[in-house]
């Protein structure tokens, strides 16, 4: 079974928003080549049937690849965003100057990185559809071949049933991951181009936390029921090796962390953050408030 992604509260952003449209072209891409592979397989041994049913299914994949400019685009806004944002927070934690060009560079370039590794990842799952059609019709056709040869065509039908059976059922082209979990395309586009906005986002915030001497980051806490992310809610975490807490609490380091990276995203669609720390710094403004409202 072609698992769902893991999902998680809390708000989207909007460059998540964004990716929706994106997201439902692949839905329909995926829709549109079931329907064409169930229209033709029976016919898997005409060879012209075959070929027209491939390419049309070919200029559906090649449409889905238009989709990868705004998908960039969405990504390259949210970096953009987060730098702002952290940047703001930064500036008010301690007041260094603004960084300058060369740092924009170095942030951009990590974006860049991520932007092309997620371009590799969409082309390559649209070209496992296009591999797994062509497989479809070769082995829809061999198997009305040697029907034909044991003089039972009635049956053609069912054979190619068969086969367009498992592919309704598993999702055509299931994508399995590490974890051995299954996904249809158009979730694995979906968690493809989501968790590559959220490590954008992620890498923009530690660039510009960086670029203003912070050194200790905290997980967003989202209230969240996600099992993964529940119990990391609120923890600090070292940006650099050497960064400590000053004995007010534990510093984690990204290597004891779940993801890729150690820090958000933990998890495919994960919809945690980074904010900046300063420690002490929050912790006596808490206490300077309480003071105040004594
Ligand atoms: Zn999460």
């Amino acid at each position: 079974m072609a698992t769902d992604p893991i999902r998680e509260g809390g708000e989207d952003l909007p460059e998540e928003r964004e990716l929706r449209n994106i997201l439902a072209a692949y839905a329909f891409a995926e829709r549109a080549i079931l329907a064409e592979l169930r229209a033709t397989l029976g016919q898997a041994g005409d060879r012209q049937v075959r070929a027209e049913s491939l390419r049309t299914i070919d200029s559906l994949l090649e449409r889905l690849r238009r989709t990868d400019a705004a998908a960039e685009q969405a990504i390259r806004r949210a970096a953009d965003r987060s730098e702002a944002n952290t940047g703001r927070l930064v500036q008010a934690i301690v007041s260094t100057p603004e960084p300058g060009a060369a740092f924009s560079r170095v942030n951009q370039r990590a974006v860049d990185e991520l932007v092309a590794s997620m371009k590799d990842k969409l082309a390559e799952g649209r070209r496992r559809i296009g591999r797994e059609a062509k497989d479809a019709y070769a082995r829809a056709g061999r198997q009305a071949t040697l029907q034909g040869l044991l003089g039972r065509k009635g049956s053609r039908r069912a054979v190619s049933g068969n086969i367009m059976e498992r592919l309704s059922r598993q999702g055509i082209s299931s994508f399995t991951d590490k974890a051995g979990k299954r996904w249809r395309l158009q979730h694995y586009a979906e968690m493809v181009a989501r968790t590559t906005l959220r490590e954008a986002v992620t890498a923009a915030a530690v660039g510009r936390m960086l670029s203003g001497g912070i050194t200790i980051a905290r997980v967003s806490r989202n209230g969240t029921r996600c099992p993964i992310c529940a119990p990391l809610e609120g923890r600090l975490v070292g940006l650099t090796e050497s960064a400590g807490a000053g004995g007010l609490g534990r510093v984690w380091q990204p290597g004891e962390l779940p993801g890729l990276t150690g820090l958000p995203p933990f998890h495919p669609n994960c919809k945690h953050s980074i904010v900046p720390e300063v420690v002490g710094i929050n912790e006596v403004r808490g206490e300077l408030a309480i003071e105040a409202a004594a």
